[in-house]
């Protein structure tokens, strides 16, 4: 371990799962290299500190008087999309993050630098030029999306957000492979909104001191190479976060987690199909229940996670038909959660039917499990696309056409003769992921570049 003394770094992670976890997964990193984390946060999801014991923990409040201590009040967030929810974490936490960092850069010990997840754009900008901070973006979707978010303007001018339905299966020649239903948009209230953020986070990144990605060269080589020509930024593909060695303590197991390893221990190997959607994406109803049925009726084992919300307007397993667990004997299990890592990582599974998130993605790819593909929205579409014909890896369940007799063809496919060769193929970008974060591997050498870097800043 290096010496820890004068060199510290400040977080500021969005407060998603699928942004908080690769952020603590970068602070291991960044803390394995001799460097102490505090971790800014807000009072949405905030997180356990006892789980992360090497962390320093603030949360983000006002400090004026007259105001209150909480800049988001419930209130003020339910029932808005996501869209609008991250407007107004933005405008909430500009101003008391300001504070909260000034006071915290304040504090007497140096720092070397602010990293920030991408989504924040240029509000953190400002804050930490006022306390002679660079700032470093953690950026923590893949190159590829990155690439079409930064196309928005073009593509707005080209008319492909207008798109009509019959064109939905139209490539989009500016950004091969992708056709123009993979545009990394999402059902909103307010398309506007969507488009500054991303507009905000693209100029974030350009006004940065660099990016950090959580991808790797082997398999995103070209879109790093474009992206870095048109961005003079210096970039640090040092994924995949989660294999690389960090200081993270392992993840105290609760009952359902041992349960669910229990479950997995009696199953076969490569039997088991893994369902989950991620943090955020919801369905509807009948799709939820054409999900049931196909998963039922293609006679393979799965592990189902349906966790409060996934189901729009229920809980969730009561629009299950009555006796349908019953039915399913000891064949599935459905649980609220489950500890992704391990589970991809049990040599039961087989198939992870995932909606394309760029955490479940690469995480699905660093085991060589091959993928059925559910893309629901944003860089998750684009994601799909790679993972369908760039990489050829996974398969594509298209969401709006949830069928449970194609389900039950594509899972038994996926299961029963490894979907063509792409297991095969999943196993080859294992090893790539392996390579690049051994003994000079680009990932290695990447976080060797990005430490110097910063601690560059200092001089
Ligand atoms: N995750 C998990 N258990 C679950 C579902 C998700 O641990 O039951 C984790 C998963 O490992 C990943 C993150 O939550 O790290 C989800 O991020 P992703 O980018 O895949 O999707 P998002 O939730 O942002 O849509």
């Amino acid at each position: 371990m290096e010496e820890r003394k004068g060199r510290r770094i400040i977080m500021f992670p969005v407060p998603f799962p699928g942004h908080f976890n690769p952020m603590i997964q970068l602070a291991g990193i960044f803390h394995h290299r001799g460097f102490s984390v505090t971790i800014l946060h807000t009072s949405h999801n905030f997180p356990d500190p006892s789980r992360h014991p090497h962390f320093t923990f603030r949360a983000i409040s006002h400090k004026k008087e007259g105001e209150g201590e909480d800049p988001l009040s419930r209130s003020e967030t339910s029932g808005l999309d996501l869209v609008s929810f991250i407007r107004v974490l933005k405008q909430k936490y500009a101003e008391p993050f300001r504070e909260t960092l000034a006071a915290e850069v304040g504090g007497g010990e140096t720092v070397c630098c602010l990293v920030s997840d991408a989504i924040w754009g240029r509000n953190t900008e400002d804050a930490a030029k006022e306390v002679g901070l660079r700032r470093v973006v953690l950026r923590t979707g893949g190159a590829a999306s990155f690439h079409a978010f930064a196309a928005f303007p073009l593509l707005r001018d080209k008319g492909y957000f207008s798109a009509l339905d019959s064109r939905l299966d139209d490539p989009v020649i500016e950004l091969s492979p992708l056709k123009v239903k993979d545009l990394p948009v999402i059902e909103t209230n307010d398309p506007d909104e969507l488009y500054r953020i991303i507009t905000d986070m693209v100029e974030g990144v350009k006004s940065s001191s660099g990016v950090i990605w959580n991808t790797f060269q082997d398999l995103e080589r070209d879109q790093i190479m474009d992206l870095s020509s048109n961005f003079h930024v210096p970039f640090f593909p040092i994924g995949p976060f989660h294999k690389h060695n960090n200081d993270l303590p392992p993840k105290t197991k609760n009952k359902e987690d041992n349960g669910i390893t229990n479950w997995l221990d009696k199953q076969e190997p490569k039997s088991v199909v893994y369902a989950s959607f991620g943090s955020l994406a919801d369905i509807e109803e009948k799709d939820f229940l054409e999900i049931a049925w196909g998963l039922r009726n293609s006679k393979q084992s799965f592990l189902w996670v349906v966790r409060p919300g996934l189901v729009r307007g229920t809980e969730g397993l009561e629009s299950l038909p009555c006796g349908f667990m019953d039915n399913i004997g000891h064949k599935g299990k459905i649980v609220k959660w489950a500890n992704q890592l391990e589970v991809l990582a049990h040599p039961a599974v087989g198939v992870f039917w995932t909606h394309c998130g760029w955490n479940s993605t690469v995480e699905s790819i660093c085991e060589g499990v091959p993928m059925i593909c559910t893309p629901c929205f944003t860089d998750q579409r684009v994601n799909a696309r790679y993972i369908t014909d760039v990489w050829r890896v996974g398969k594509v369940l298209e969401r709006n056409i949830m069928d449970k007799g194609e389900i039950e063809q594509v899972v038994r496919s996926a299961i029963i003769d490894g979907g063509d060769g792409m297991r095969d193929r999943c196993l080859g970008f294992k090893e790539m992921a392996e390579k690049c974060l051994g003994k000079n591997g680009s990932s290695s050498n990447y976080l060797d570049k990005l430490v110097r870097h910063v601690l560059s800043f200092d001089s």
